[in-house]
């Protein structure tokens, strides 16, 4: 038997929903400062005329290291890394291994934390991919997605996410139609046993595919080789392909299901929906 780092899987075997929420206390005692709706609504309204730097420098200045950058390394996540360590703003960054990613992809983390001069932590899920094969059969990714996006993508998130006050991540409104009312600030249920919140903060909401690019260029800064070669989003090896002119960016991503999203951005449930 296998030991189990994260708390037990308690999901149902085809959806990620209904989402047994942590009990794990946020480990600073302090209680996590809280947004009113009106915060929300003020400060959609206010970043969606500035800069990115003002949006960082404000996470940074109210919750510190109890905010966090969760990154892929998709284009977005490479723009915000870049844009916090030249306004000198030390976030902790997180990335989730699910040991399914592209070796261009390990390889990139290594470039971007020597480009960068920091570590970006990864997140790995309780089982090794032959551990969950044994638990529940072969290349479960083709059968049951949700189950294994849940138990590689989502329950690592949760744990750290026990641990924040706000989540920053590079969603963008143009990647997707299910990303299209993104919020630049969100507010979600971290726990529903205790009402413990947590702010989501998406900086890169409103930038464009071509703008995130050109800025990557502009500041050399080491990016994905596989976007040279026909993928736009780029997740586990096991569930993404290229994709073609006119389709959008995440058409590549679980391919022959209708699955459109790995879960960690579903899987909690937002408090205000409060948009510019
Ligand atoms: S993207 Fe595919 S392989 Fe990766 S965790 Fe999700 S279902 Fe599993």
């Amino acid at each position: 038997m296998f030991e189990r780092k994260h708390k037990p899987l308690s999901v149902p075997r085809a959806s990620v929903a209904p989402f047994l929420p942590s009990n794990d206390a946020p480990s600073d005692p302090e209680l996590p400062f809280r947004l009113t709706a009106q915060d929300v609504i003020d400060l959609n309204g206010r970043f969606a005329k500035t800069d990115t730097a003002e949006i960082l420098t404000w996470a940074w200045e109210r919750f510190g290291t109890r905010a966090a950058v969760g990154t892929a390394f998709q284009g977005a996540g490479l723009v915000m890394l870049h844009q916090a360590k030249i306004h000198g703003l030390p976030f902790p960054v997180f990335t989730l291994d699910t040991g399914l990613l592209f070796p261009e992809t390990l390889q990139l983390k290594k470039r971007l934390e020597d480009f960068f001069g920091y570590e970006i932590k990864s997140l790995h899920p309780d089982l090794t991919i032959a551990e969950q094969e044994e638990a529940h059969g072969p290349n479960l990714w083709e059968r049951e997605p949700d189950l294994c996006c849940t138990m590689r993508k989502v329950l690592p998130l949760r744990d750290r996410l026990s641990k924040l006050d706000c989540w920053i991540t590079g969603l963008r409104r143009e990647q997707s139609e299910s990303r299209a009312d993104v919020g630049i600030v969100e507010i979600y249920k971290a726990d529903e046993n205790n009402e413990r919140e947590i702010v989501k903060l998406n900086p890169m909401a409103l930038w464009t595919r071509d703008t995130v690019w050109a800025y990557i260029r502009e500041h050399k800064i080491p990016y994905n080789p596989l976007h040279d070669v026909g993928y736009r989003s780029i997740g586990c090896m096991t569930c993404t392909r290229k994709t073609t002119a006119g389709e959008h960016e995440r058409a590549g991503r679980w391919t022959g299901f209708k699955k459109i999203e790995c879960g960690i951005h579903t899987f909690m449930s937002r408090k205000n929906d409060f948009q510019i």
